[in-house]
């Protein structure tokens, strides 16, 4: 039986995949698989590796293999159904904590990254979360069950089928051009076009939640819609101002000092109309 260091050294792996992989197939942590490089891998878990190094070998993220993401400190499954969470989907996150918001819509949920992270630090907050796609929200709803936090699932294209009043209303919604050619192998060929691409400048999503979000009867005081930056920026700026000419619109920034997310905090009319 072949031992983990020969394994490791004859992988055609990177070093940090390879050892991802074989502490997965033999249950170490990373701090128990350096401490035994001359353990013998038992031939189940070394067929396994390799299954899951040939796999790799095809592009396919780490992520979609393990079946498995982390995002916010928690543990996600995902599968080919829903975009693998981004560390930079954080920042939406974050924003949303700081504001600490009595309800929440989060739109086009996909593994439910987003309303469970909150939920975990806000578990106050009422939370709705929606999907046009039926296999996306079976995914956010055993990430629920896992993760021990309860939110209202919905089936909706939008805000079709949504209704009620929410303090805040956040979405990473897909905002790639549709003839992209800027995306990873990882991402174009194994993660869902319906949740990467939005028409021929990416937004037309967001063009169309921002329409109708304008039209509700009751503005949410929030909106923190995630985006791509670059040249998206100032054109979903502008459209914002058009149609919340009255709110206070700002553009955040990710770690990487990408323009990330589009904040709108609506004026409250009934109230400007009171002074
Ligand atoms: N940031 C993602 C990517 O470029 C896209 C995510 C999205 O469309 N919401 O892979």
């Amino acid at each position: 039986m072949p031992k983990v260091s020969e394994v490791l050294a004859g992988s055609l792996l990177d070093r940090l995949d390879a050892e991802l992989f074989l502490g997965e197939v033999l249950n170490f942590t990373p701090t128990e698989l350096f401490a035994q490089p001359d353990f013998a891998i038992p031939e189940t878990a070394l067929a396994r590796f390799h299954a899951f190094e040939k796999s790799r070998l095809t592009g396919k993220s780490v992520a979609a293999i393990l079946g498995r993401k982390e995002f916010f400190g928690l543990d996600f499954f995902v599968n080919e159904n829903v975009l693998i969470p981004r560390p930079e989907t954080e920042l939406l996150v974050e924003e949303i904590l700081k504001i600490a918001p009595r309800s929440l819509l989060d739109v086009g949920t996909g593994s439910g990254a987003i309303a469970i992270s909150v939920k975990k630090n806000l578990p106050h907050c009422h939370i709705v979360a929606n999907d046009v796609s039926p296999a996306a929200l079976a995914v956010a709803q055993k990430n629920s069950q896992n993760l021990g936090v309860e939110i209202e699932f919905i089936e909706s294209d939008l805000l079709e089928k949504i209704s009620g009043e929410f303090d805040l209303v956040a979405a990473n919604l897909p905002y790639v051009p549709d003839d992209s050619h800027e995306l990873q192998k990882s991402v174009a060929d194994f993660e869902p076009r319906l949740a990467l691409f939005g028409g021929a400048d990416g937004m037309d999503l967001l063009r169309c939640l921002l329409r109708q979000i304008s039209k509700l009867a009751q503005k949410p005081k929030f909106v923190l819609l995630e985006f791509g930056g670059g040249v998206q920026t100032e054109i979903l700026e502008k459209f914002a101002r058009e149609l919340f000419p009255d709110s206070e619109i700002t553009i955040l920034l990710d770690l990487a000092g990408i323009a990330r997310v589009l904040k709108i905090t609506c004026s409250m009319e009934h109230e400007a109309h009171n002074t």
